[in-house]
């Protein structure tokens, strides 16, 4: 009925600077984007926070243009049409080049829209993809008939059956999470549409500034705006974005199921977005510089990073990627208490499960991410015990490399 999944066309360019900006990354910083009312907004640096649930109107023709969907406009916060939404969704399609984009309250809330829209005639799962997203792929989505094929890297040569054998809709993260293994984004969606398959990449760990997977060809994005997006460990959100004609249809699901993003949530959001594009960076660097660092260093058997020239995905990644990201995964030269005890060490990196903050984080995988996978599932998907993986923050390179440095002093204590 209405969707309105992009705000309308802007309003009268100012006459000056009306070509500036080609670059999505000024977008979100832009006074003039995104507007915060169709009516005519108020300019402003910030976002204002509509904490409305419902807005009234000048007379039932204004209110039925609406909910015919002849004219944009704000109504219910829950359907997303609410001026701090819309503006929200219409600076992070811009700064993915993406057409439509819809905000949810989290980014499985944003899979599960996904894979109840798309899912229902079989889905493929490539890779290892977050724990949350393997949980509801083959604990609770086959209860409501929506099955789920999942293929290791490894078994990519059986990814074509399973296209055969029916399923539509691709799943998959690249970089992996923890090995940061690189999926080939364009072969993989020009074989999903051979097949007339969908593809979705859920983008979380590269973000836009890295990563642009509709450009390579896939159909959907999918974020947890949870980390890099939101970027201070302070918001709860996710993104589906892709053309409006595939997007729409995902819009009735989150009006329905009621997973769409809160005001509040959503002004958080763009404020970081103003920024994502210098923390990825500055992310990036501090990752490779201690990638290159440890990969030095005897005490670490293993450095997994897509910028290291050693790392099997490297060449791909180099090929599909702006940046190789802040996430890494060692594997410490000891066995796995060995590793809890260089974990327990760290100073500046905090022991938590989650990525893309201002702070450094570590995780040993088998402590949390995939705690609750048996041993040789474990093992099949190459998760060792002496695994730690870093979310490289903000804070000094070299103070972190001297964190990690002093805490594999645990190796040979
Ligand atoms: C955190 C995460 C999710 C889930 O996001 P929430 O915002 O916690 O719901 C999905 N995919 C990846 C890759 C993640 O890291």
């Amino acid at each position: 009925m209405f969707p309105r999944l992009v705000a309308p066309p802007p309003a009268p360019p100012t006459p000056r600077r009306t070509e500036s900006h080609r670059d999505p990354h000024t977008r979100p910083i832009d006074p003039r984007h995104p507007r915060d009312q169709p009516q005519g907004p108020p300019r402003r640096p910030h976002l204002p926070i509509y904490n409305t649930t419902t807005f009234a109107f000048e007379d039932t023709a204004a209110l039925l243009d609406v909910v015919e969907g002849r004219k944009a406009g704000s109504l219910y916060t829950r359907y997303g049409l609410n001026p701090t939404t819309f503006a929200l969704e219409e600076t992070m399609a811009a700064v993915e080049g993406a057409e439509a984009a819809l905000a949810f309250c989290s980014g499985m809330a944003a899979e599960a829209a996904l894979f109840a829209q798309y899912g229902r005639e079989g889905i493929v799962c490539l890779g290892d993809a977050y724990g949350g997203t393997l949980e509801l792929l083959a604990d609770q989505l086959p209860h409501l008939g929506i099955n789920t094929t999942f293929l290791l890297g490894s078994e990519l040569d059986q990814l074509e059956g399973a296209l055969q054998a029916g399923a539509r809709l691709i799943f998959l993260e690249t970089p992996t999470n923890p090995a940061l293994e690189i999926f080939d984004v364009a072969a993989i969606s020009a074989l999903a549409h051979q097949h007339g398959a969908l593809v979705a990449v859920d983008n979380t760990f590269a973000s836009p500034v890295n990563q642009r997977p509709l450009k390579l060809g896939a159909d959907f994005v999918v974020y947890s705006a949870t980390k890099y997006l939101g970027g201070h460990s302070d918001v709860t959100a996710g993104f589906l974005l892709g053309s409006a004609e595939l997007v729409t249809p995902v819009w009735g699901w989150r009006k329905n199921l009621g997973t769409t993003i809160g005001p509040e949530p959503a002004s958080l959001l763009a404020r970081s977005l103003r920024t994502l594009t210098i923390r990825v960076q500055a992310q990036n660097a501090s990752a490779q510089a201690i990638a290159d660092a440890l990969e030095a260093d005897p005490r670490v058997a293993r450095v997994l990073y897509p910028g290291l020239p050693s790392f099997p995905g490297h060449a791909l990644a180099a090929k599909q990627m702006s940046g190789f990201g802040g996430i890494l995964t060692i594997e410490v030269n000891a066995d796995g208490a060995t590793t809890s005890r260089v974990a327990d060490r760290l100073a500046l990196f905090s022991l938590a499960p989650s990525l893309g903050g201002a702070e450094s984080l570590a995780t040993q995988p088998v402590t949390t991410t995939h705690h609750g996978l048996s041993e040789p599932e474990r093992e099949r998907r190459g998760i060792t015990d002496s695994m730690v993986r870093l979310s490289v923050g903000l804070e000094d390179t070299a103070d972190l490399i001297a964190d990690l440095t002093e805490a594999l002093n645990e190796v040979t204590r």
